[in-house]
């Protein structure tokens, strides 16, 4: 019987609302599965986001370790070289982890900000797609993801924001938001 089992590249982009929370959508799928999935917030930090304590039920099997300070200088600020040496140290992280074996899904959540910024060169992105392993699913979450990973991924979702709660001056609301 041959083996249609395959590592697939996705990415939730777009400017509407459910790009992170339809990652961990995934990754609770997969874990029912028996999978282990790995997900690294590139840039989170300094929130106290519900689903971290959630997955901490999951044991080794539903890992989320966020790599950031929670906010980056941009636009016509200087980027802090701080925030530029996280993200470096989030994907040697990453790189690590999707080649190590011991994760069946890698999710890079909030990568494409890091990109968007400068921050993180998108060929090295790719080139460390293309050389991952067969079986090994890589899910990247954030807007503007960039025209290179769109071009090598095989799933890629774009939300569309309709209208967000925030537009009438609701803040972000716990259980939703965080
Ligand atoms: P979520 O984590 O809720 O799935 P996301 O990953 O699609 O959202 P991000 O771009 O990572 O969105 O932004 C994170 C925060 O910004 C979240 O608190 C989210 O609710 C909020 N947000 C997302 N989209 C919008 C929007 N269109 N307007 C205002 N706030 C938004
Ligand atoms: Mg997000």
């Amino acid at each position: 019987m041959t083996d249609s089992r395959k590592g697939l590249i996705l990415i939730n982009t777009g400017p509407g609302k459910g790009k992170t929370t339809a990652a961990m959508g995934t990754a609770l799928r997969a874990v029912g599965n028996g999978m282990k999935v790995l997900m690294l917030q590139f840039l989170k930090g300094s929130w106290h986001y519900g689903e971290l304590d959630a997955v901490a039920g999951f044991g080794q099997n539903f890992v989320i370790r966020q790599m950031g300070r929670g906010f980056v200088k941009i636009g016509g600020a200087e980027t802090d070289p701080e925030d530029v040496r996280l993200v470096e140290a989030a994907w040697e992280e990453a790189r690590a982890a999707i080649g190590s074996g011991e994760w069946d899904m890698v999710i890079l959540d909030e990568i494409n900000y890091a990109i968007g910024y400068g921050m993180l060169d998108p060929a090295r992105v790719a080139e460390a797609l293309r050389g991952k392993p067969e079986l090994v699913h890589v899910v990247l979450t954030g807007r503007n993801a960039h025209p290179t990973l769109v071009e090598l991924a095989d799933t890629v979702t774009e939300m569309r924001e309709v209208k967000h709660a925030y537009q009438k001056g609701i803040l972000a609301q716990r259980g939703i938001e965080y």
